[in-house]
């Protein structure tokens, strides 16, 4: 039986191999096309993705001074036109482009808590050169939404047909502990190089960088990405390091980040890193401070929280997944990586430090495997998320801790801002949002309360239901309320009118 299997399995390698040389160009798509098809190999499953598209394929080379908190770049991005209409131009999202003044920063600048520590500190992007297909290709940035580029399109896009974009920009980090920033010991990257727009029904997404949520909206690609850092520096980064080698007195890291919907990396000489495998999936915790019983706590919250998840919802669909401690003001997801407040590493507040580890692991799930536009329906990925922490709670240390867990930072954390609340809809886009305590109430937590009404009427075993087909059938794409909704009433076989509007829609 055993032989017969590996026989099999080698000649599923052959004939893949096999294509792989024929093909040369698309040979990736093409071996994980094959791959899905067999299911021979679980680990790129792609959801049926392969069988009837291809993706966007990004190929970034970046290269990192630290002393001048400076990166450079060279980028090509093969879009394909996934869509069923012809496109005549394209729009990418240039995030970095908002930290140039402090009328665009996405950053609070004067609150409490602000990642600003020091001020306002300025950063800066630039792009030196854009072609499409080899050509010269005017663009434009709108002075009004600074953070979407505009490019027309010397020749359409037809549907299936891709084009070729090819940037070399560069860009400085602001003094800030946040996504794109830098503080004492991090240097953050996230949403920090130019991502394509998604175009859907509702046609191109062009929102800007709200101050307020997660405001990003993204379609599947592949990334090979290429970090050149002074030797010093230790590279932690969403997807696989391929290589690590030095060259001309620099580092040079290779990574592999296959079906994600946004690639992020950090850079540090401070970290300490730990490692477990967990299910076949290797967690790893980069930590700043010394502290071997906080580090292994947090490293074990990591991966009690995906083995708990694994077992739930579905298998995490990546071979790696990083926890950072970062000079970052919170938690903060993208795939295969999460960045966590350095601070919360710290014996006095390990409850807290679990609970966003927790919070941020589920993300894996909800935003970054399953997608969702963030802007429009945040609750979809934030209310699931912070009802899975308490699944966690639940399924970890048993049903009455869940419970209080429930009650302590979900229940009564709504419940105390209550009164402060004018408009409690929701489903409703972030730009509705009166401000972060309304939003936080709302689209967390009323949101999680929601979705445990659903458990307490339907029961556990049908709202896990619920939650492994809505992962399952929308891994690795988008998904929006009206499409949980129906997953809702399949499994249950009721209709959720009157649910949906009690919980989403009513002020
Ligand atoms: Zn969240």
């Amino acid at each position: 039986m055993k032989k017969r299997y590996i026989a099999l399995l080698l000649a599923i390698y052959a004939v893949t191999l096999y294509f792989i040389v024929l093909t040369g160009v698309n040979n990736l798509a093409d071996r994980l096309r094959s791959t899905d098809e067999e299911g021979a190999d679980n680990k790129y499953t792609a959801n049926g993705i392969y069988s009837n598209q291809l993706i966007n394929n990004y190929d970034i080379y970046v290269d990192f001074d630290p002393i001048k908190k400076m990166y450079n770049s060279k980028q090509t991005i093969i879009y394909v036109n996934n869509t069923d209409t012809t496109l005549n131009e394209i729009y990418l999202h240039i995030y970095p482009n908002a930290f140039k003044s402090e009328a665009t920063t996405p950053y609070i600048i004067d609150d409490y808590g602000t990642p600003y520590v020091h001020g306002f500190s300025k950063g800066d992007f630039q792009i030196y050169k854009l072609l499409v297909n080899e050509e010269n290709t005017a663009y434009n940035i709108d002075k009004n939404n600074v953070t979407i580029l505009h490019i027309k399109l010397k020749q359409p896009i037809k549907p299936k047909e891709n084009i070729k974009i090819y940037m070399e920009y560069g860009g400085v980090l602001p003094r800030a502990q946040q996504r794109f920033g830098y503080g004492k010991d991090t240097y953050n990257f996230g949403n920090w190089y130019p991502i394509v727009a998604v175009y859907d029904d509702t046609g191109w997404n062009l929102d800007p960088y709200y101050k307020l949520g997660d405001p990003f909206y993204s379609d599947i690609g592949n990334y090979h990405v290429t970090i050149a850092a002074p030797k010093d520096m230790i590279i932690a980064a969403s997807g696989n390091i391929i290589s690590e080698k030095i060259e001309n007195n620099k580092k040079i890291w290779k990574i592999e980040a296959m079906l994600m919907r946004d690639f992020a990396w950090t850079a540090s000489k401070e970290f300490i890193k730990l490692e477990k495998e967990i299910d076949g999936i290797l967690v790893k915790g980069y930590f700043i401070r010394n502290d071997q019983k906080v580090n292994t706590d947090a490293l074990k919250a990591a991966c009690d929280a995906i083995k708990v998840f694994n077992r739930v919802f579905g298998k995490y669909p990546y071979e790696q997944y990083s926890v950072i401690a970062s000079n970052h003001i919170g938690g903060m997801e993208y795939p295969g990586l999460v960045f966590v407040n350095e601070k919360f590493y710290n014996n006095q507040l390990l409850e807290r430090l679990k609970k966003v580890i927790v919070h941020e692991t589920a993300h894996q799930w909800w935003y970054s495997a399953v997608g969702n536009n963030e802007v429009d329906e945040p609750w979809l990925d934030e209310g699931l998320t912070t009802y899975s922490e308490y699944i966690f709670f639940k399924e970890a240390y048993g049903k009455k801790y869940g419970e209080n867990y429930f009650k302590k930072y979900i229940y009564n954390s709504y419940n105390m801002r209550k009164n402060q609340l004018n408009d409690e809809v929701i489903a409703k886009s972030l730009d509705k949002f009166k401000n972060n305590s309304e939003y936080h109430a709302v689209a967390y937590k009323k949101a999680a309360m929601f979705f445990y009404e659903i458990e307490k009427k339907y029961g556990e075993r049908k709202m896990y239901n619920i939650l492994r087909n809505y992962y399952m059938n929308y891994k690795f794409k988008n998904a929006n309320t009206y499409q949980f909704l129906k997953i809702c009433e399949e499994v249950t076989n009721d209709n959720f009118d009157h649910l949906a509007n009690k919980w989403l829609y009513q002020k």
